[in-house]
């Protein structure tokens, strides 16, 4: 990773299912009111290879899903402009390096691989994650315009969590199958590479850390999350734990408590 997170080299499965029976998923209305929301978006379609209906079927699904994520983001993060861009190039987010503008790639073809409106708004929502990691940690995005290396598996599982977070507001009675089916065929398992993402164990802790918060109506602050990497790394990497726990659900409890916002009484 140089200049953006990548997530698509590893992406290789095809599951079946069209753009069609995701159009019917869709909730209504479509755009999510919010000053991020659709309106402030806009679809470059890049290098297409589908039709044009199903491109726009696509290009929509990205849209809704996509505002309605930002919505659910609010106050969440600091606010910042993007652009959704539907092609051919795997999913990635990369940041404006002269201002706050970020664009987030999809690539057309894996809005109908994925083939239901919960796995789009998870890999949509780990994108649109690393855009509000990039306005949260102005350090994080100075050594990725400057080319610098990062931690990438930590910024990536922490994109899971922040994904997990936002899919509960939107899934609320959901089991998550769907999406934890995604994460174990969308994963690499290049484990030495810098690019790793995390393994299917760690993707699925930092998914489910983040639907747990939720769960428990914890507010999310991205900022947080970003200034707290190594209580991060602890929630998630049994090697980095430095605290004792009785049970999984004191473990669980202890860092929900330190890396989400609890909710006002
Ligand atoms: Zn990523």
């Amino acid at each position: 990773m140089r200049s953006s997170f990548k997530d698509g080299q590893t992406r290789r499965s095809v599951l079946s299912g069209c753009a069609c029976s995701l159009t019917m998923l869709l909730p209504t209305p479509l755009c999510a009111d919010s000053d991020r929301g659709c309106l402030t978006a806009s679809i470059e379609e890049e290098g297409q290879s589908s039709p044009a209906s199903a491109q726009s079927a696509n290009a929509r699904i990205v849209s809704v899903i996509g505002s309605r994520l930002l919505s659910v983001l609010g106050e969440a993060a600091p606010t910042f402009d993007y652009e959704f861009k539907l092609g051919r190039f795997s999913p990635s987010a990369s940041p404006d390096c002269l201002n706050t503008r970020a664009t987030i790639r999809f690539p057309a073809n894996l809005v109908s691989e994925l083939g239901s409106g919960e796995a789009v708004t998870y890999v949509l929502g780990h994108e649109i994650a690393h855009v509000a990691q990039y306005v949260a940690s102005s350090n994080l995005k100075r050594q990725i315009c400057q080319g610098r290396s990062v931690d990438v598996r930590t910024y990536e599982l922490m994109a899971d969590a922040i994904s997990g977070w936002c899919y509960r507001i939107l899934f609320p009675g959901a089991t998550s199958d769907i999406v934890l089916s995604t994460i174990s065929k969308l994963s690499d398992y290049e484990f030495s590479n810098a690019a790793h993402h995390g393994t299917v164990t760690e993707r699925i802790s930092a998914f489910n850390l983040g639907t747990s918060a939720s769960d428990k109506r914890m507010r999310l602050s991205v900022v947080n999350l970003v200034n707290n990497i190594a209580l991060f790394e602890e929630a998630i990497f049994p090697s980095r734990q430095i605290e004792s726990f009785n049970s999984a659900q004191d473990k669980r409890d202890y860092y929900l408590r330190r890396l989400f916002v609890s909710p006002r009484s």
